[in-house]
């Protein structure tokens, strides 16, 4: 295996599958297993997991919702979000943890990193919901400080396109696919990867990112066995 310690970020649109809304339980099933196949061959896996498919802070301004509440509750969508990964993780035989950036004590534990890295090196699978826990944070600035405290060697970020484009591939059909980029790079080119704070916390940090479809079977196995599967951007080309 090319990595030890993964952390995995899913955004929560990945969740809904074919819907326009909430989570699709054949999606969630079909992540477990990829996310099993990995498990099995010994690989750490932290999993931040977003909450776009249920509510976002920002929509929360156009309907009056003052915006610091509405990032609370797009924290507090990040936490279902979890709870059904954890339970579709557990129905298919993974050992789980999830922890909490905003204490919710009935439910899961609060973040605390020597337990979170205690909980991996027991092989449960660690999901970290409510994001950092800050409004005017997303749950990509989650996932790369998260990956960072638990010195994972690498953020997954599980989308729907095989990598990074030189244009969105959803409008532009003559647009190419990057193999491998420097943040330099990305930022140079104005590269929609993750906001500012994740993309500049990895640079800051060499915390290489990779970009990949999470939607296409044995991509997350594959690449943890070190196959070239979507965008790697890193430090140095
Ligand atoms: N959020 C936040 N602080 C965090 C993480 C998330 O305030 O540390 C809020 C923010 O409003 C965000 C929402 O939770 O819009 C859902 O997360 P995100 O948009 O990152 O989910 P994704 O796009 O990955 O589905």
């Amino acid at each position: 295996m090319k990595y030890k310690r993964i952390l995995l970020k899913l955004s929560g649109e990945s969740l809904m599958g074919k819907n326009s809304y909430g989570i699709d339980p054949n999606r969630l099933q079909q992540y477990a297993e990829e996310i099993k196949k990995v498990k099995e061959q010994g690989v750490e896996i932290a999993i931040v997991i977003g909450g776009g498919n249920i509510f976002r802070g920002v929509q929360a301004e156009k309907t009056g919702i003052d915006r610091v509440q509405g990032d609370y509750m797009g924290m507090l969508a990040t936490l279902i979000n979890a709870m059904a990964l954890q339970s579709a993780l557990e129905q298919n035989g993974m050992f789980t943890r999830l922890m909490s950036g905003i204490k919710v004590e009935s439910v899961c534990e609060p973040f605390i990193r020597r337990r979170a890295i205690r909980h991996l090196e027991k092989g449960r699978i660690v999901i970290f919901g409510a994001g950092i826990g800050n409004p005017y944070f997303t749950t990509d600035s989650t996932a790369s400080l998260r990956a960072i405290e638990i010195e994972a060697q690498v953020v997954l970020k599980g989308t729907r396109v095989d990598g990074v484009y030189t244009a969105d591939p959803e409008k532009d059909p003559s647009a190419t696919k990057y193999n491998t980029l420097s943040f330099q790079e990305a930022y140079e080119k104005n590269l929609n990867i993750m906001d500012m704070t994740a993309f500049t916390l990895c640079q800051e940090n060499n915390l290489p990112i990779v970009v990949f479809d999470m939607n296409k079977s044995e991509n997350l196995i594959k690449l943890a066995q070190g196959e070239d599967i979507g965008t790697l951007i890193t430090t140095i080309q």
